[in-house]
Formats: structure tokens, sequence, C-alpha cells
């Protein structure tokens, strides 16, 4: 640890306790020093206002802090607020504010770009670049925050890690990030209004189970035949929906919790009474519960957006078979608001005037 710069907010509490004691400070900084990090969202040295200046200086030395800063955001007519933050090394990850009557909802982000090359996503155009750390991931969850209070004067009541990447491959960092916008000494949110969402790694799921993991899970699923899921969504390939369902019902069985199946609906692919009775049979063997959503078309994509009176037709059916689904509008239509879209146009552009906030 001595010798390499190491980002501070890689360290575990222990290793924060070792580094301060290396560098000669009375063991209660190092709690005070945790707490900056995790509880009081600072975002740079000089915010550690009760730890002396030349501590501070020491540990600037030694180690790095890098809070991911606010590059752009959009703001729709439906209050949605769309948020693309630079990285440190320069690169942009999206997240979003969702205003809905009930609740306000941080839709983040896993992975810089992703892997999975979903064929209706903006996202999966551009390659994975890398993975983000536990505090790339909590960042976006304060600064979202921020922003629910200066437009709606009250904080987020729900997470949803949807956006950009698969979180079950950065599955470490997806944890740790649970775990410090949950715990006491971190954000302090329960554990309830957070929702992970998978492309669906049978094993992952599994895992996850083992774990204990007690945030929501909810499968992206978006076809219910493998014929039109592999065409979709290549992961399917090496997790098809048979193996799928075996790794969630171990995950119910074991967890006690419901999952959700996430399926946008495609105009003329997804959408017809064939895959909505294929969709019911699939929920029912996992006691799903259905969000149908509303798809929001990327540029140059092979996707519409199925009209709301067959959406809702679809829903219908759906309830009638006794599965739970609801329509989740589509949001931001006057944005970019579809995942990756922000970040596709974007990435080199806004480094001009870019706002931080702080
Ligand atoms: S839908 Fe999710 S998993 Fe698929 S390419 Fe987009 S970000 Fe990746």
């Amino acid at each position: 640890m001595s010798e390499k710069i190491t980002d501070i907010r890689e360290l575990s509490l222990e290793q924060v306790k070792a580094l301060v004691t290396e560098l000669g400070e009375k063991p209660y900084r190092a709690k005070q020093l945790w707490e900056w990090l995790w509880m009081k969202k600072a975002r740079s040295w000089d915010d550690m206002s009760d730890l002396p200046k030349a501590f501070r200086a020491q540990l600037a030395e030694r180690t790095v802090l890098r809070p991911l800063v606010l590059a752009e955001e959009q703001k729709s007519e439906d209050g949605t607020v769309k948020c693309a933050f630079r990285t440190w090394d320069g690169h942009i990850v999206e997240g979003v504010l969702i205003p809905t009557p009930t609740r306000l909802t941080a839709c983040i982000s896993s992975q810089i770009g992703c892997s999975l090359t979903c064929s209706f996503c903006a996202t999966g155009r551009l390659k994975r670049i890398r993975n983000l750390d536990a505090g790339e991931i909590v960042d976006q969850v304060v600064l979202i925050d921020r922003l629910a209070h200066q437009y709606f004067k009250q904080g987020l009541t729900n997470i949803v890690y949807m956006g950009m990447g698969e979180p079950l491959l950065n599955y470490a960092n997806t944890m740790r990030s649970v775990d410090r916008i949950c715990a006491a000494d971190g954000l302090g949110m329960s554990t309830r209004r957070i929702t992970v969402s998978t492309a669906g790694i049978a094993k992952m799921i599994r895992k996850l189970a083992d774990d204990d993991a007690k945030f929501n899970l909810a499968l992206s699923l978006h076809a219910a035949n493998d014929a039109k899921r592999d065409r979709i969504m290549p992961i399917n390939e090496q997790n098809s929906l048979g193996e799928l369902k075996d790794a969630l019902r171990y995950y119910t069985r074991k967890t006690r919790r419901a999952v959700t199946f996430e399926y946008i609906l495609l105009r003329g692919f997804n959408d017809s009474l064939q895959d909505a009775q294929e969709l019911v049979r699939y929920a029912s063997d996992v006691h799903a519960k259905v969000n149908l959503i509303e798809y929001n078309p990327i540029d140059g994509g092979e996707f519409g957006r199925t009209d709301s009176r067959d959406a809702e037709a679809f829903q219908q059916y759906l309830d009638r078979k006794g599965i739970v689904a609801r329509i989740r509008r589509s949001r931001g239509r006057d944005i970019d608001a579809a995942c990756g879209q922000l970040a596709n146009k974007n990435a080199p552009a806004v480094k001009e005037g870019e706002r931080v906030l702080k």
C-alpha cells in the first residue's frame, strides 16, 4: 500500500485504519475519514474540514480521491433528468432521475459501456471499457440525490441498477456499492429500495442467492422463447431460458423473494398474443411479476415502440392469466432518454463547461 497511489475509496475500513496508523494519526481519525468518504459524501480533501490539514496533505500524497463529475444534464418536460457523468479518466457514464407521483428513482450504471451487445440498446454499441468501482457507482446516487433535492425538494426513494453495463459482470463492485448505499455509516438507504437488474447470467443469479443478497432482483427478459431472445440478447446463447429458470427458482427458494421481469415491448417483434402466452407460461413458472416497458427507440435501430393500445391489450391478457403486470411508460421522450444514447452522442463533447456539483 505504501509505494503506489491508491484510490482511497477502494480501501476497506480495516485498510483505512492501517493507513491512518501508518501515517502516525490517532485511531479515531480512521472513523472520521471513513465517514467523510461514505456518509458525508466528501468530494475533495478540502471538504474534510475536521481533519488536520497536515493529515489531509499526507492522504493526498499517498492516495487519490476520484469522484464522478456531472458533465451534462438534460431535463425532460415530464421531469425526467438524464445525467452524463465524467469519470476521472475521461469516460462518460449515464444516470437518470425518474420522478413519478410516488417515487423518485435513480437509474444508475455499473460499467462504462457494455460487453453484451443487446440489439435494442444504445449502450450495447459502446464497447465495454471498464467496470465502475464502488465509489463511482455510489457517486451517481449522491449526485442524482442532489438533483432530486434541487428539482423536487426531496431525496431519492429508489435506486435501480438498470443503466449502462451488466451489474453481475461487475459483481464485487456492485455488492460493495449496495453495501455503502445501505450502511449506517454510508448513505443509510433500505435494501428494499434497491433493485439490481440483470440481462441473465445463471451462475451469478445463484451466487446472489448464496451470498444472501438482500436487494430486489429483476431479469431483463424481453422475450420468452430462446430463438427470439438469442436474436436480441446474445447472452441468451450461454444462458438459455431453461437455465435461467432453474437459477431463478433456486434464487426465489433460497431468498424467499420474488423476482421481477422487465419486458420491453418491441413493435411487431415480441408483442403478439403468442408472445404474451409464452410470457405467461414463463412468468408463472417462477412466480414473477412483469414490468412492461415502452421502448425508447434508438437512432438507426431496427425496433419501434408498441402502440399504447396494443401495450394495454398485452397487459390485460397477462392480468387475465393471473400475472401481475404493469406498464412503465417511456420517459423523457424529448431528450436522449434511451440507455446509452447520451453517452454515445456526447462523449467527446461535454468537457467544456461541465458542471461540478459540490
Ligand atoms: S441492455 Fe443492458 S446488458 Fe444489454 S447491452 Fe444494454 S446495457 Fe448491456
